[in-house]
């Protein structure tokens, strides 16, 4: 298990955009009825370190650096990866503070 950061998503949106996109020409249009070309002059223009998610969600979409608990469905700063680093098989679990204690306090008495 690992620990995820919404800067991690940030960092993780830019390297997915490039892969996912890479066959893409400038002159094509995107899902936001930009051009790949203006999305990618934008998207330089921001720092992965630095730039907010919202930077990043104007340019491609929410879901792009949304980090969501698997347990409550909140959107969270910070999350715990429990499972086999993420691929397109569904064996791994992200959950927030809030469920990580509730679940530690289920868990109380019964060990
Ligand atoms: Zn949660």
């Amino acid at each position: 298990m690992n620990i995820i950061t919404k800067r991690d998503k940030i960092r993780q949106a830019f390297k997915d955009f490039d892969h996912d996109n890479r066959d893409k020409k400038d002159s094509d249009t995107s899902w936001k009825g930009w051009t790949f070309g203006d999305m990618r002059v934008a998207l330089a223009r921001l720092d992965p370190d630095k730039c907010s998610a919202e930077d990043v969600s104007n340019i491609l979409n929410e879901s792009w650096v949304s980090l969501i608990c698997d347990e409550c469905n909140k959107e969270c700063n910070v999350l715990l990866h429990i499972g086999q680093p993420e691929d397109y098989d569904n064996r791994w679990w992200d959950m927030c503070h809030d469920c990580l204690s509730s679940g530690m306090k289920m868990m109380e008495g019964e060990a």
